[in-house]
């Protein structure tokens, strides 16, 4: 392994704007902190308003330039040129991101494959787009046909809890669209969405395709109140997405928004229970429960709920919480003290409204993790469906059980709340399973899995979840303007 601070010192923190690493006009920046022990690893050049006007002035003389003439096999070989040099770099990729944001180094070690496949897959879209030819009935001898051109500048606009994957399932499919980019990374981690910016350059990128500013919410304000800016592709909390679509009416930008959840995870008393239990549970703990998808709702059919209530609790208390950088760690720390205090504030309301703890339900600080934000993985059962902690998003690895009695009631209840990101559906019964898949209004379900992602799938939400798909040639197709043309022919 690379040593951290060789590796930190070895990582650009200025914005990347035309091609190259500069400062701020302003000169400032801010700190970004260890999540496991509370340092500070870096300080990163913070964008205002003229640095935005910098990047996104770059983005457009890119387009108008060398990369709008860059025909698609062409963009496909930067892509795959880029695949392979985070492929080759991916160990201090990841370890940038255990680092800043606190990801278990074995977790974020197994993202490789998931983050090359995504760069090669949008790379094989790049020669693919494609418009059509229309019949049509009109009076007069002509053609019609529609033309796929780029939808321009785009600002991408991506959370902290998986920055290098974010950056990466962003970026290729505007690049392989043929657009350019501005992305803002989260504050809390930057790190590897700046080391990703340094090698789109070497895999020969052309300056200006993909810029990079860094900074806190008023540098993405002002990416999102910007002229130059034709496209918003956000990720991030509902909130924060309210305040862009608002922000995105003034420009009338295109947006896509992937938010919040409060996914339904539905174990029916006939589920192999030797797999729904522990899938259940990472299905919430992954990632210290920082998961836009995470399965936070488990509905359990009354006839297991006690069996599953107690094996969702004995794997939680199995799962090693401990400092991201130990190998044997699968949950770390929270990200930031401002997480810590958003989630510490649930583990007081569940039992405040009701809910029955199984286990944890605290901060551990012994040892080493006295320096961290750790939280235990905690289970409530006996929760009802008005309590606060079965209707808001936690973004943290707290799980919430309920019994249910029917299939209608579950399905129900499952819908009875303002998101839809995503779901799960443990049984043995087809039928039941294609019931609760056609009913749930969610953008994913998953039968007898959670979790699985692939590059081909779309992913993204219905209802306060957000619109947009990103995965499959949906995602490509967000970046694509529809040109139609008409052609007399006689
Ligand atoms: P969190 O509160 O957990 O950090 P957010 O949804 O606020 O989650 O953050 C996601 C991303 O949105 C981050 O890059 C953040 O800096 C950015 N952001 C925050 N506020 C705004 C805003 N008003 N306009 C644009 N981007 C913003």
């Amino acid at each position: 392994m690379t040593d951290p601070a060789t590796l930190i010192a070895d990582t650009p923190t200025r914005l990347l704007i035309d091609g190259r690493f500069v400062s701020g006009e302003a000169g400032r920046d801010f700190a970004t902190l260890n999540p496991c022990t509370g340092e500070e690893l870096a300080r990163i050049a913070e964008a205002g308003p003229a640095d935005v006007d910098r990047a996104v002035a770059a983005a457009r003389a890119a387009l108008d330039g060398p990369w709008g003439r860059f025909t698609p096999a062409q963009r496909q070989a930067v892509l795959l040129r880029l695949a392979d040099l985070v492929e080759r770099d991916f160990d201090d990729l990841a370890l940038l991101d255990t680092l800043e944001m606190g990801r278990p180094i074995t977790a974020a070690r197994g993202m490789r494959d998931i983050v090359t496949r995504a760069l090669r897959h949008f790379a094989g879209l790049a020669t693919a787009i494609h418009g059509q030819t229309l019949g049509n009935s009109f009076p007069v001898d002509l053609m019609a046909m529609t033309l796929k051109e780029p939808i321009g500048v785009v600002a991408a606009i991506i959370p902290w809890n998986g920055p290098l994957f974010s950056a990466a399932w962003k970026i290729a499919p505007a690049l392989a669209a043929g657009c350019s980019v501005v992305l803002k990374p989260a504050e809390d981690a930057s790190l590897s969405p700046l080391r990703f910016g340094a090698l789109c350059l070497e895999a020969g990128v052309p300056a200006g395709v993909v810029n990079i500013v860094t900074g806190a919410g008023a540098t993405g304000a002002a990416l999102t109140e910007h002229p130059g800016i034709d496209k918003i592709s956000f990720t991030g909390s509902c909130e924060t997405g309210q305040r862009i679509i608002a922000a995105s009416a003034g420009t009338v930008k295109r947006v896509t928004m992937e938010l919040g959840g409060k996914s339904p995870n539905i174990i029916f008393a006939d589920a192999d229970l030797s797999r729904a239990i522990p899938a259940a549970a990472m299905g919430v703990f992954n990632n210290a429960g920082q998961v836009c998808a995470a399965g936070t709702r488990l509905f359990v059919e009354r006839a297991v709920y006690d069996e599953v209530v107690a094996g969702v609790a004995a794997f939680a208390e199995s799962l090693r919480l401990g400092p991201s950088l130990s190998p044997d760690t699968q949950i770390g720390p929270l990200v930031s003290a401002k997480q810590f205090s958003r989630v510490d504030h649930y583990l007081d309301r569940g039992p405040a409204e009701g809910a029955r703890l199984v286990t944890g339900g605290a901060r551990v600080t012994e040892g080493v993790l006295a320096t961290g934000h750790y939280v235990a993985p905690t289970v409530f059962a006996d929760v009802t469906d008005d309590m606060a902690i079965a209707r808001e998003e936690i973004f943290g690895p707290v799980a919430s059980i309920f019994a249910f009695d029917t299939l209608d009631e579950v399905i129900e209840r499952a819908n009875a709340t303002r998101f839809g990101l995503a779901g799960g559906v443990w049984t043995r019964d087809i039928g039941k399973a294609m019931a609760a898949v056609r009913r749930v209004r969610a953008g994913t379900l998953w039968v007898n899995h959670y979790f699985a992602m692939d590059p081909a799938v779309p992913f993204g939400g219905y209802k306060m979840s957000g619109f947009g798909r990103e995965g499959g040639f949906e995602h490509v197709e967000s970046y694509l303007n529809t040109k139609s043309v008409w052609i007399r022919m006689d």
